[in-house]
């Protein structure tokens, strides 16, 4: 769909995938004025399709909008423009165990000049590819992340908060140094004090105490995951406590060798719910590669899942029937 500042979203419409032709001078390409989301489509036994809390997907664009000086997409339009893929191509959801459509619906500046200011035409569109796990040991394999001391992702009246290209790309660079010390996702820091966990770089983070409380970091400039609400608000049908407050990566690191930390895990649309065994930095380590999935984290995992696959009910209603 596109949108002009003289008038309002228009033309929306179903093409073959292929490249999109832009001029040299769109905004996007130089000052990076663009956001996106990720989500999922699921088939049912039963063969239908849905997808999970979509209009908080349409919430956080809105939020990411205003944020990047981008006009908001209506809910309805964006959850229209979801079902509209469905219809186009619904085939592509595939069945098999623990696969999925990917959804990836986003916006940009389209306008051509070279001053610096917001764009006036924009475009929205959304893809789809299909989709297993993200890890390779399947999301129940836990994983090793790497914790960078060097960079920031995101700072105070940044757009951390925003799902916006220009996070991932301030993460890229500390996300290969993850990887070059063998590990699967890079875990920042607040930017300020290099002390207090934000997230992984494309995940949320929560730990599980020994007495069944979970604690998630409270933080302006992390990505509000949808994963992790979910999460947090099954913990809490499950009478455990749940704490969204700022943590410090001693207190982490503390609380495992006193034993008062006994699991860990990583969240968000892609990686479900996957489970972290180790935590590197330069200086220090916290667990081991080793160590066992948690059982809390692989129970609220499976509830996840149940849900979103259709083998348990959904009380809160969550999900969103696309291909009806
Ligand atoms: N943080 C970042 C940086 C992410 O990219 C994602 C994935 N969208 C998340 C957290 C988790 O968000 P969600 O659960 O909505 O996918």
């Amino acid at each position: 769909i596109c949108w002009s500042a003289r008038g309002s979203w228009h033309r929306p419409r179903v093409q073959p995938y292929g490249p999109i032709s832009l001029d040299p001078a769109a905004a996007v390409l130089h000052y990076g004025q663009e956001i996106f989301e990720g989500m999922k489509a699921y088939r049912h036994e039963d063969g239908s399709i849905w997808t999970f809390r979509p209009e908080k997907n349409a919430e956080r664009m809105q939020r990411s909008a205003r944020r990047m000086a981008l006009p908001e997409l209506p809910t309805e339009y964006f959850i229209d423009s979801l079902k509209e893929i469905i219809k186009a191509d619904g085939a592509w959801v595939p069945s098999e165990p623990d696969t999925s459509l990917y959804i990836r619906p986003f916006m940009f500046a389209k306008e051509s000049f070279l001053g610096v200011r917001p764009a006036e035409k924009v475009n929205y569109y959304v893809i789809a590819s299909p989709a297993g796990p993200y890890f390779a040991g399947g999301g129940v394999v836990p994983i090793s992340i790497w914790l960078s001391t060097t960079y920031s992702r995101a700072g105070k009246g940044g757009t951390g908060a925003a799902k916006t290209g220009g996070n991932y790309a301030s993460s890229l660079v500390a996300q290969a140094e993850a990887y070059d010390n063998g590990c699967d996702q890079v875990l920042f820091l607040d930017s300020e004090e290099n002390k207090y966990l934000e997230e992984l770089g494309g995940m949320n983070i929560v730990l599980v105490y020994k007495d069944g409380t979970l604690v998630t970091p409270h933080s302006d400039s992390i990505l509000e995951g949808i994963t992790r609400d979910s999460i947090l608000e099954l913990a809490e049908d499950r009478g455990l406590k749940v704490e969204r407050r700022r943590v410090t990566i001693d207190e982490w690191r503390e609380g495992v060798a006193s034993g008062d930390i006994v699991e860990a895990f990583a969240c968000g649309t892609a990686a479900v719910v996957t489970p972290i065994a180790l935590v590197k930095s330069a200086d220090f380590e916290i667990g081991s590669a080793d160590a066992p999935a948690g059982p809390l984290t692989l129970s609220l995992r499976e509830e996840l899942t149940d849900i979103q696959y259709g083998r348990r009910e959904d009380v809160h209603g969550w999900m969103t029937r696309l291909d009806a």
